[in-house]
């Protein structure tokens, strides 16, 4: 019997599975997936907002202010990588500017520092590339960007360090309510039993209510949201992440520098019905395209390199619900986690535990917050290059020449804390596959290595979910 299990690896899950496993507890955090945050999590903007645009009073205004703070915590405890590059919210006419006028009180209103309206020369020597036709804007330095899985990855790590457990490849598929305890339902028909449950699956957070609530008090309206990537070539070209005005359907499409030298582009924001697609659009790009003309037309489009999308969890009730269930006590929902959601997580995770289930229970004496990653070879100093690779002499082979990773690299992905053996999962460990060439040239030696080091079969080595092999079959016979 656990005493919590949390359902759901993506950034809420992780962290919250991470503000646990500070306790004299047991925590074991499952995933339908073979891999940490394979949604949301890893299809956004990567933007730590400022706060200056959720509607005041609500958690989504109070969480997003303190999970912007709480970033800077993050960054030291879990070795994440955290870009401060501020942010602008432009105007081009008199009627815009009086939008941003309404958009600094809100965020004044929020608690949001520094915050300002600067004029068109300040904007143009801060950013050149904006369109001259913006004539203000509303400087937001707080806002940062970050790199959305490794947060997760690495909470998930500290999380097990502190006894935490992972379950991936892990379902659930039904909840029996008992009279003291729940028995979740996995669709490998295993079971797992729980005193406490926690709902962290993001789209899917209706779904898991409906399995022991008859009229769950939330509903899931999925948005997708659409990309472009620019290759690191664009590093540097915008400093600042750029928003447009909002409008009712969120915050527009933008143009986001991110922290390893990428600029993003996008995203839509339109409804469908397949919570999980997570393609890509003819229209939805032009979209994309033809919105990004009011923030600038010095935009380098021949530098995309890859488009991507993520589906929102936009939910009924409008604000998070973060929530004991009403039907069944020691149930919580942490659902509706949509922007500023990936902002918010942190402050989420402390919410849940000491406002909703109100933990009462001394902390671990040896409780340690502190995470370190293997640093990748490239990122070493000339001193710390020498000793690894006389500790490691496989750092001397190059896999992926766009992002530098070396087989060594790859080789600590596959068997790291929270190690994993896909070609996506070792994308999001190490980068490679990441540049310019999209794994063009390393993805069949990523492959070649994830089988020398499991002892699979190549043909048993999967994308990214299981069933999902690159060499279906062989195509010549010696
Ligand atoms: C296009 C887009 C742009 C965004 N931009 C930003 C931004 O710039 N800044 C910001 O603050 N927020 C942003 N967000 C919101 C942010 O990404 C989310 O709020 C956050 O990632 C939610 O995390 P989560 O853990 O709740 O959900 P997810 O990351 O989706 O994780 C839910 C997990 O639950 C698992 N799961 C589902 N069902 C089951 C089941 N039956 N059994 C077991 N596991 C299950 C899934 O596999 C998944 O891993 C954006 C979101 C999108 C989609």
């Amino acid at each position: 019997m656990k005493d919590y299990v949390v359902i759901g690896s993506g950034i809420i899950g992780s962290l919250i599975t991470r503000a646990l496993s500070k306790y004299p507890v047991s925590v074991h955090l499952l995933d339908k997936e073979n891999d940490i945050a394979s949604h949301q999590t890893i299809a956004n903007s990567a933007i730590i907002h400022s706060g200056h645009d959720p509607k005041p009073g609500s958690l989504k205004a109070k969480l997003c202010v303190l999970g912007n703070q709480l970033y800077d915590t993050l960054e030291q405890e879990l070795d994440i990588d955290l870009l401060r590059t501020g942010a602008l919210v432009v105007a081009h006419n008199e009627a815009e500017e009086a939008q941003l006028a309404v958009l600094l009180e809100r965020a004044h209103t929020n608690g949001v520092t520094d915050v300002k309206i600067i004029d068109q020369p300040t904007i143009q020597t801060l950013e050149p590339r904006l369109s001259k036709g913006i004539t203000k804007a509303l400087s937001l330095p707080t806002t940062k960007v970050t790199f959305p899985w490794e947060v997760a990855i690495h909470a998930v790590a500290n999380a097990i360090h502190n006894g935490a457990t992972f379950q991936k490849n892990a379902e659930v598929v039904s909840i029996e309510p008992n009279e003291s305890h729940f028995t979740i339902q996995l669709k490998d028909g295993s079971k797992i039993e729980a005193k406490h449950v926690i709902n962290a699956a993001g789209v899917m957070s209706d779904l898991i209510a409906a399995m022991i609530e008859p009229t769950p008090e939330f509903k899931i309206l999925p948005r997708k949201g659409e990309y472009f990537v620019l290759d690191r070539k664009a590093v540097g070209l915008f400093k600042n992440v750029i928003y447009p005005l909002p409008t009712q359907a969120g915050k527009g499409v933008l143009i986001v520098p991110q922290t390893h030298g990428n600029i993003l582009l996008g995203p839509t924001s339109y409804a469908v019905t397949d919570r999980e697609d997570e393609s890509t659009t003819r229209d939805g790009l032009a979209y994309v395209k033809t919105h990004l003309q009011s923030l600038s037309n010095d935009i380098p489009f021949d530098l995309i390199i890859r488009t991507f999308a993520g589906v929102r969890a936009t939910s009924s009730f409008e604000d998070f619900y973060i929530q004991e269930s009403k039907v069944y006590p020691h149930f919580y929902h942490v659902a509706g986690i949509d922007s500023p959601g990936l902002t918010a997580a942190p402050a989420i995770a402390q919410y849940l535990v000491e406002h909703v289930i109100k933990i009462d229970l001394p902390i671990k004496p040896d409780y340690d917050p502190i995470y370190r990653k293997t640093p990748l070879f490239h990122t070493l100093s000339e001193a710390q290059k020498i000793e690894e690779i006389a500790k490691y002499p496989k750092h001397g082979k190059l896999i992926c020449k766009c992002e530098k990773v070396t087989e060594q690299d790859i080789i600590h992905a596959i068997h790291g804390p929270t190690g994993n053996d896909t070609i996506k999962g070792i994308k999001k460990r190490s980068r490679a596959g990441a540049g310019l060439c999209q794994g063009g040239y390393c993805e069949s030696e990523v492959l070649k290595i994830i089988a020398r080091e499991t002892g699979e079969k190549p043909n048993e080595v999967n994308y990214y979910a299981e069933h999902t092999p690159i060499l279906v079959k062989e195509t010549k016979t010696k």
